[in-house]
């Protein structure tokens, strides 16, 4: 096979280990004879599997004995409604970060009164607004913590006087968090813990129930906590990787040991980016991502897109065209993605340098 490095966005890289473990579990699933797509959900090896992800999710990310953790249909995008069917009576407020954090908001105005409390659209969303003050009346407030698209994050949990809830669809798990200060976290597994085709929530059981209005049976938190996540059939397939993922991150040593590859994976990266003339990033310093490095050729060499482009895919790299709405280049260097990676990528630009001085 041909030696490729995986920068794609999502769905994302994954650890080769899960891969090799769900390739085995798609033969022979625990010794059943049957391929763990072609198995009862309602059998004990399966719920061995779902207790297993769940008490994984609770060790790595020191989840209180308060939150329940979900496993849900519909990716990221339907817990925006999740979010605001669960959470919203009167007001809620969003931190306008991006193209996710506008379609969570969204959701919300369809079913009371939510606004964004600050925005960085005046500026391509390049970097995280601040100074803004959150008010002690609202329901909840929401932030996205990692915006994919643009490569800002906001990396410490942040204080709020009211319910705080995050899209960490592009960040889970990347570092150590603090869980006890959201009401509610949750994201997509595709980007950094998971394949396609399941969505994570971690939520504070006793902020459910609070809201007047009727909520459809399968938008209700409450049935998915109720069914332990099977209320209806589970996504077996993506659940089970998922576990694999987080069996292999705990192996590594957990957020804490990941966290430290990450930041070296960024700062290598992202140090090329400064030194290199041809090249610049295009998030604010402090607001910069370490999950999704955005950057675009330099003033006067921007005519060299194609071509670096080309250059860098007949070396091997996949995924590094940036998002159509920012154009330029990104690179995602989620958990799964080894350093060596990264290292090729920066050989990749200085060879290029080499090349264009
Ligand atoms: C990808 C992404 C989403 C959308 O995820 P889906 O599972 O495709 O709905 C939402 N928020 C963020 C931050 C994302 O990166």
């Amino acid at each position: 096979m041909k030696k490729v490095h995986n920068f794609t966005a999502g769905p994302c890289i994954l650890p080769q280990e899960a891969i090799d473990k769900t390739i085995e579990a798609l033969k022979d699933f625990k010794g059943t004879g049957l391929p763990v797509i072609s198995i009862s959900h309602r059998t004990k090896e399966w719920e061995s599997v779902m207790d297993e992800c769940r008490s994984l999710w609770r060790e790595l990310l020191n989840i209180p004995d308060d939150y329940e953790i979900l496993f849900l249909p519909g990716g990221a995008s339907m817990c925006f409604l999740y979010v605001a069917m669960n959470f919203l009576e009167k007001k809620a407020a969003y931190l306008e970060t991006g193209v996710w954090a506008k379609k969570a908001l969204k959701e919300a105005r369809g079913l009371g009164e939510a606004y964004a409390i600050a925005s960085s659209a005046d500026k391509t969303f390049s970097y995280i607004p601040k100074g803004y003050e959150i008010p002690a009346d609202l329901d909840y407030f929401h932030i996205t913590t990692n915006n994919t698209i643009y490569g800002t994050e906001i990396r410490e949990d942040i204080d709020s006087p009211v319910p705080l809830i995050a899209d960490m669809s592009s960040d889970i798990m990347s570092r150590p968090v603090d869980v006890s200060k959201y009401a509610m976290i949750y994201g997509g597994a595709q980007k950094n813990v998971g394949p396609a085709g399941v969505a994570f929530a971690i939520v504070r059981r006793d902020l459910l129930g609070k809201v007047s209005h009727y909520i459809p049976t399968m938008l209700d938190l409450r049935t998915h906590i109720d069914g332990k996540s099977m209320f209806n059939t589970p996504p077996v397939f993506a659940i089970y990787v998922m576990n694999e993922t987080l069996k292999w991150l705990k192996g590594i040593g957990g957020v804490e040991a990941i966290n430290k590859i990450n930041q070296e994976k960024a700062d290598l990266l992202y140090g090329e980016i400064d030194r290199n003339p041809l090249f610049v990033g295009t998030a604010a310093k402090e607001d910069r991502s370490i999950m999704n490095v955005c950057f675009v050729m330099a003033p006067g060499y921007e005519e060299l897109q194609d071509e670096f482009m080309a250059f860098a895919k007949a070396r091997g790299m996949m995924g590094i065209k940036g998002h159509r709405s920012v154009g330029g280049f990104r690179a995602s260097i989620y958990n799964a993605c080894p350093i060596e990676s990264v290292q090729a990528l920066v050989d990749c630009m200085r060879e290029f340098e080499q090349l264009k001085k």
